[in-house]
């Protein structure tokens, strides 16, 4: 039988499901053309607790490119293997208020990439991936994110090819960056990787149990795999909070008060620390580029259960 706090999130799942299912609002990311023609209508939500249990609603087997939010995956990586303190000296941590992929953001102090979740900030986060050749350092991303997942993940290829061919903005922001000594290995095999982290597949429950991994202090709830050092976590979420909905961080963070990352592909990431995570998926974005249905959803879910890290524990939830 489930307890009342099951059936309490059940519920409240099925609530944000279906007051949101029938919002059209927003348009599938269309500068990848791959991603435009994924069906609109898609919504999946994940709940995922530290302990590994699972709840969800809608579409949460359909797997779709995580985008952006693999930032947070690599990040994690390189924070793994250079420290914090590195990452401030290499990348920097200062929110751009700028589109996510803007050139101004890297030009008005130039050669600052902002931070590790806005593209100049993620390719040259990208570029410090180790390893003795370009194989050997996509096969540890890639290994890494399915650790966090605890399930193999591979690359959508029809996503990867087409943003290969139409990602020249990317391509020449990473030789600007290499210009200003920011980028940590040779340009155009960065894009490549940084290209092929984005085309990564995820269903929205695998999603979930990524950003559970997270909330858990870098434990996998399912493989009890401690992926990175729990120092480290509050360093990403601060990221989140701050830098994760692209131009629309500082709204969400207000709205939500729940560190999250959004990607292209329609997928939301948001990490209740040591409690579990919520991910939602649906591909019709707003101007800044995150999923309109993803983001009402997971707002309604926090709110709900009393989950704003500013709020909770003001509360007895
Ligand atoms: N691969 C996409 C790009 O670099 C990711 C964008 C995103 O999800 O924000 O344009």
């Amino acid at each position: 039988p489930l307890t009342l706090q099951e059936k309490r999130i059940k519920d409240i799942l099925k609530e944000a499901y279906d007051k949101y299912k029938n919002d059209q609002s927003g348009t599938n990311a269309d500068y990848i053309p791959e991603l435009a023609k994924v069906d609109p209508e898609l919504f999946g939500i994940v709940v995922v607790t530290v302990g590994g249990k699972r709840y969800g609603v809608g579409d949460i087997d359909y797997t779709f490119s995580i985008q952006s939010i693999s930032k947070v995956f690599t990040l994690a990586h390189v924070l793994q293997e250079m420290g914090s303190e590195a990452i401030l000296d290499k990348l920097g941590a200062e929110a751009t208020g700028m589109p996510f992929n803007s050139v101004m953001a890297v030009e008005l102090q130039p050669g600052r990439v902002g931070n590790p979740f806005v593209n100049a900030g993620a390719m040259a986060t990208t570029s410090l991936v180790s390893g003795k050749d370009q194989t050997e350092k996509w096969d540890r991303i890639q290994a890494y994110y399915s650790d966090f997942a605890g399930e193999p993940l591979a690359v959508i290829t029809s996503v990867y090819k087409s943003e290969s061919k139409t990602n020249q903005h990317n391509q020449a922001m990473a030789k600007l960056l290499a210009s200003y000594g920011k980028m940590y290995d040779e340009p155009a095999t960065v894009v490549d990787r940084y290209t092929k982290q984005c085309a990564i597949g995820v269903n929205t429950k695998q999603l979930a149990v990524m950003g559970a991994t997270l909330a858990a202090g870098g434990v996998n709830p399912y493989t009890g795999k401690q992926l990175l050092s729990p120092e480290e976590i509050p360093k990403i979420l601060s990221l989140m909070l701050t830098a994760g909905l692209y131009d629309y961080s500082g709204t969400w963070s207000y709205r939500t008060g729940l560190p999250a990352k959004s990607g292209v592909g329609g997928g939301i990431l948001a990490v209740i620390p040591g409690k579990g995570a919520i991910a939602a998926f649906s591909p019709r974005l707003d101007q800044a580029g995150n999923s309109v249905r993803a983001q009402k959803a997971i707002a309604h879910i926090s709110k709900e259960l009393g989950a704003n890290i500013f709020f909770r524990n003001f509360q007895n939830k």
